[in-house]
């Protein structure tokens, strides 16, 4: 350590059980503690801080909060569960941890009954969501219920979060709800933290510690004798190799699932027929656009971009090559004329409209169909957590381009969006899945509301590649000696290519090494054989 110069804040950034978290966190990812530290807090405004005092004032004369104001008698949402009562006995009351598949309908409400029983406890919780923007239902339905006693830590300007964060640590509030750095809210005596829709992306942080809000949930509950419980409608390989018991609801609570196979441009016959009578629908098309390039009018020659080689795409009346954004020119004789294979969002948009009896939209912001009856056609971009969706129908288009798609997680996400997207078909609605393999375990995943048998396959094919589920993984990028150096560390796979002067491996280690390959790293990044270490990066 090196002297102390001069001091700069009066308010004390961590505690001990913050300290031992971080410590945690930067054995487990290979991180710098300094790092790791920087990451708990959000940027100081040291104008918040001169109110200190008076905030402080402020709170030895507030009343004490008033319990569940306004709160509408009490759904018990998870009693009827299979696995509830034990979770409900659970929460709060000692370390434990659990993955909830809860009914789509329910979303939300599982989310307030687990709060409430922590409260009841006279213990703290917090609750994490993927995203800020749109307000994520699950914020919405807790911040309805609990009032005052919740901050919502989601965006916001930095002073604003400043305050709030000032606020939590204050003991101002019981329960907070927010995205990833919720995790980190400095919350006294935290009997539960929930992560909703756990099978997010954006639970991982893409920058140092590179942390996923999982790994970091279920550790923050082990040192605060809390319940960790993962929500997801599909949960994760990760979590589900955990081991840890599956709360579900005790009856099948999911929509009928239809599996046509696709027709003409992607148009099952069924699919078209029942758009015709159905008053609020959502069509899920993940490939964006009107279609793509596939000849060059001119030339007679395969269409590719002129300036990288890319695929050119037809969107909004233009054709733009998907790699590097150019617009579309043909690389071989310079012609901008070119004959389309239809298929995209956009087209879909088209012949959906020429369908349906109700107006048809393709919104660039997330919402559900109108009350008064409409078709959203969209991609990924519109399944959120926008509440229980009551739709007639949802249609799931080119469930087979998921298994094309590189990356070993890539079905895994697929099928969490559609189960996310078909979930909206609660509680009369049903489904419709355009997929030319009824049997594959994805698609029947989705037919049976349950991805178990899935995720049990996921984990053989995983394993297979050399990534088990659960073994930790490191990007390592250096110089030379670094493929000989990680040798020593026994991985259990090890992918190395080299980018000029540059070495990038890919590992997979037994957990149990961590420890100690995180030390060499360390020694490694001294000598300069080691430039950067980068945890769990998306595979
Ligand atoms: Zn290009
Ligand atoms: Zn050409």
């Amino acid at each position: 350590m090196l002297p102390v110069t001069r001091l700069v804040s009066a308010v004390r950034f961590f505690d001990e059980p913050m300290l031992q978290l971080a410590r945690w966190i930067s054995e487990r990812y290979v991180a710098p503690l300094a790092t790791v530290l920087g990451v708990l807090s959000p940027p100081r405004v040291a104008g918040e801080e001169a109110d200190l005092t008076q905030t402080v004032d402020d709170r030895a004369q507030r009343p004490e909060v008033p319990k569940g104001p306004g709160a509408p008698p009490a759904p018990a949402t998870l009693s009827g569960y299979r696995g509830g009562p034990e979770l409900i006995r659970a929460i709060g009351g000692a370390t434990g941890a659990f993955i909830l598949r809860p009914a789509p309908e329910d979303e939300q409400a599982a989310a307030v009954h687990a709060v409430r029983e922590c409260l009841a406890r006279g213990r703290r919780a917090i609750v994490v969501v993927p995203e800020a923007a749109p307000v994520p239902a699950t914020a919405g339905a807790l911040r309805a219920v609990f009032g005052d006693r919740i901050c919502l830590y989601l965006g916001g300007d930095k002073r604003q979060r400043y305050r709030d964060w000032l606020g939590l640590r204050d003991g101002r509030y019981d329960v907070v709800v927010g995205t990833r750095p919720a995790v980190f809210a400095p919350l006294r005596d935290v009997g539960l933290v929930y992560v909703s829709r756990e099978s997010h992306a954006a639970h991982r942080d893409d920058r140092a510690p590179y942390h996923h809000v999982r790994d970091v949930a279920l550790q923050r509950t082990r040192l605060s004798g809390g319940t960790c419980v993962l929500a997801a409608l599909c949960p994760t390989g990760e979590a589900s190799a955990l081991g840890i018991p599956v709360v579900t609801p005790a009856d099948r609570r999911w929509p009928v699932v239809e599996v046509v196979r696709p027709g003409p441009e992607g148009r099952a016959p069924r699919l078209v027929q029942a758009l015709r009578s159905v008053r609020r629908a959502f069509i899920y098309a993940p490939v964006p656009g009107y279609g793509v390039a596939e000849i060059c009018r001119a030339c007679g020659q395969p269409a590719s971009c002129a300036s990288c080689g890319g695929l050119l795409r037809a969107e909004s009346g233009q054709v733009r090559c998907i790699v590097c954004s150019s617009v579309g020119v043909c690389a071989v004789c310079g012609g901008t004329r070119f004959g389309i294979r239809r298929g995209g969002a956009e087209r879909v948009e088209g012949w959906a409209t020429r369908s349906a009896s109700v107006p048809v939209a393709r919104p660039s912001r997330p919402r559900l169909p109108k009350p008064t009856g409409e078709i959203v056609v969209g991609g990924a971009e519109l399944v959120r957590d926008l509440g229980p969706g009551e739709l007639d129908l949802v249609a799931v288009l080119d469930a087979d381009a998921a298994a094309r798609r590189p990356g070993l997680a890539a079905r895994e996400r697929a099928l969490a969006i559609w189960m996310e997207a078909v979930g909206w078909a609660r509680p009369a609605g049903r489904a419709i899945v355009q997929s030319s393999h009824p049997s594959d375990p994805a698609v029947q995943a989705l037919v049976r509301g349950n991805p178990d048998r899935f995720l049990a396959r996921e984990r053989e094919q995983r394993a297979a590649a050399g990534f088990p589920v659960g073994a930790p993984v490191f990007r390592v990028i250096g110089g030379e000696g670094l493929e000989s150096a990680l040798a020593e560390h026994e991985p259990l796979t090890s992918l190395v290519t080299t980018l000029g002067d540059r070495t990038i491996c890919l590992l997979a280690l037994e957990a149990g090494r961590v420890p100690a390959f995180g030390r060499a790293m360390r020694d490694l990044a001294v000598g300069g054989v080691v430039e950067r270490v980068e945890a769990e990066p998306h595979l």
